[in-house]
């Protein structure tokens, strides 16, 4: 099982090449990213972000000082704008109020710390904050998301019904073999491959195993379940 992860980066990785994920500017764009992506493309997020930009708001003191309502329309693109623009206040209010704006403080120290803190601020779950610490916060915290879950239990990697942090702790365990700092890019980019494989091949119905690089990895014993979604 964990020579099969390995190799399946080695597969997506030679298809693909890098990644060069997380589409972002700078760590906190990268944030506010993970907040807005949240059932949504990362086409609306852009849309979004674009923006915040041009509003020449995108900077924790100033979007936390934007009212509500305001920010909410400038979130529009990214869908569910009112709850969205709800949960990246939460946050921004924790990032300046807290900690004057330091999104390296926020996301820095022992790792377990800094998670429990962005899992207690309301609507950061395990897989934005994951995202927040991995791609802006430098961690060593492997993101679980839809993808992963489905082509692993296509693979027969995991149950279907494996919940977050399983999946996080088969990844962790099974993909620890570098060194911390080529790690830190090495699940960046594995995450990433695994959203390029689930968007263009890993579909909920009909995948598209024929095409996908992953297709040896396959036991032949299981045939993938267009039901694992
Ligand atoms: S499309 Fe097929 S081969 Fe590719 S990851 Fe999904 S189940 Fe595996």
């Amino acid at each position: 099982m964990i020579a099969a992860l390995r190799e399946a980066y080695r597969r997506m990785r030679r298809r693909f090449g890098h990644q060069q994920w997380w589409p972002g500017e700078t760590p906190f764009e990268v944030c506010v990213g993970a907040i807005l992506t949240q059932n949504t493309s990362w086409a609306n997020v852009e849309r979004a972000i674009a923006n915040l930009k041009s509003a020449g708001v995108l900077e924790p003191r100033r979007l936390l000082d934007l009212p509500e309502p305001e920010l909410a329309r400038l979130l529009r693109p990214a869908g569910y704008f009112n709850v969205k623009a709800r949960r990246l206040r939460a946050f921004l209010a924790v990032l300046v109020h807290d900690f004057h704006g330091r999104l390296e403080t926020l996301l820095g120290g022992p790792l377990p710390v800094a998670r429990t803190r962005l899992l207690a601020i309301p609507g950061i779950g395990p897989e934005t904050a994951d995202s927040m610490l991995l791609y802006a916060g430098g961690q060593l915290s492997f993101v679980v998301d839809a993808y992963t879950r489905r082509i692993f239990a296509r693979h027969g990697w995991c149950q279907p019904d494996a919940d977050y942090d399983e999946l996080q702790r088969l990844c962790e365990g099974g993909l620890n073999h570098l060194p911390a700092r080529r790690r830190l890019d090495y699940w960046q980019d594995y995450h990433a491959q695994l959203v390029r494989v689930g968007k263009d091949y890993c579909r909920p119905r009909s995948p598209r195993c024929e095409d996908c690089p992953l297709r040896p990895l396959l036991p032949v014993a299981i045939t993938p379940n267009p039901g694992v979604s």
